[in-house]
């Protein structure tokens, strides 16, 4: 079905007026926090916001609180209008794309931060990166003033992390948690995925095809199967491992010894220059409780 362009607003006065129009109209509102270069992935976030019948409101905005001064804040790919039109036939309401001067300004005094979770896993070679997404997801709260908010579950720590930050600030925005969406060969969809060379892209496959092998040999053996895990990865051609885990899904703390309880693997890997993450339920926790 063919929809018109979302309306794209440039300023939080602009996504404010758009979103109190829709809320005088009795509607609830569904926000999307994406970085832009979208895909099918980002796409899946959207249809869940339409499944609850909310209007969707769609960010797009490359952090640079989130980049450390060595990363690829520069070469983030960048497609707004081709993200327009997929947000459109996605029936997407509103897009809000605010100018990093002023949404970010270099004068800015606060942080969010929450502890512990940001400790391990990603946070050992990205310091200060969820510091950046804690703080940009909290103005994008604010800005926008969702009923509710949809992560992918691509970034097991990010959306426990943000879980976590809107418990502890009675945020009252309903997160909800997505499934991760893959290639059909069954590498993890991302943004990033436009670095990889034709060579890289085949090696890459090497982490979800572990991460699978992982689920269907898993017997609670964390020690055991995290070995696996790490021997499999620094095996693969041309993958370089940052880190193979496997973890608590609720509290993200490394499992030691035999468990038989809930547990997620989540691994970080280079492929030539480009850094991609992957994850699995090994074990289903309870289901995700919700933010309030
Ligand atoms: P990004 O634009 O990469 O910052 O991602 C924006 C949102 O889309 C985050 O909540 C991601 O977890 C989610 N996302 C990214 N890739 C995927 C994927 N392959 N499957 C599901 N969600 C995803």
């Amino acid at each position: 079905m063919e929809h018109s362009r979302p309306r794209l607003a440039r300023t939080v006065a602009a996504v404010r007026k758009f979103v109190a129009e829709h809320r005088s109209q009795g509607q609830q509102i569904g926000l999307v926090p994406t970085m832009g270069a979208l895909h099918a992935g980002h796409l899946s976030l959207v249809q869940a916001a339409k499944d609850r019948g909310d209007v969707v409101v769609v960010s797009i905005f490359v952090n640079p609180l989130q980049f450390a001064p060595t990363e690829d804040l520069d070469s983030y790919p960048r497609d707004l209008d081709t993200d327009l039109a997929l947000l459109g036939t996605a029936g997407v309401a509103v897009v809000f794309h605010p100018d990093p001067a002023s949404f970010t300004p270099a004068l800015a005094a606060t942080t969010v931060h929450v502890a512990d979770l940001t400790d391990g896993l990603e946070a050992v070679t990205r310091p200060l990166h969820f510091d950046g997404v804690t703080t940009i997801v909290t103005k994008l709260f604010n800005a926008v003033g969702p009923d509710r908010a949809y992560f992918g579950q691509k970034d097991f720590q990010q959306q426990a992390i943000i879980r976590r930050m809107v418990a502890d600030l009675n945020m009252g925005v309903e997160i909800i948690s997505c499934p991760l969406v893959r290639e059909p060969d069954g590498l993890a969809m991302s943004s990033r995925n436009a670095y990889l060379s034709k060579t890289e892209r085949e090696q890459a496959v090497a982490l979800s095809r572990a991460l699978r092998e992982l689920r269907d040999r898993w017997d609670g053996d964390a020690a055991a199967q995290r070995r696996w895990l790490r021997d499999a990865l620094v095996d693969a051609p041309g993958v370089t491992l940052d880190y193979a885990e496997i973890i608590d899904p609720g509290t993200l703390a490394p499992l030691e010894g035999t468990h038989p309880g809930p547990a997620q693997a989540v691994v970080a890997a280079y492929v030539g220059p480009t850094r991609l993450i992957d994850t699995i339920s090994l074990k289903e926790g309870p289901p995700d409780a919700a933010g309030s």
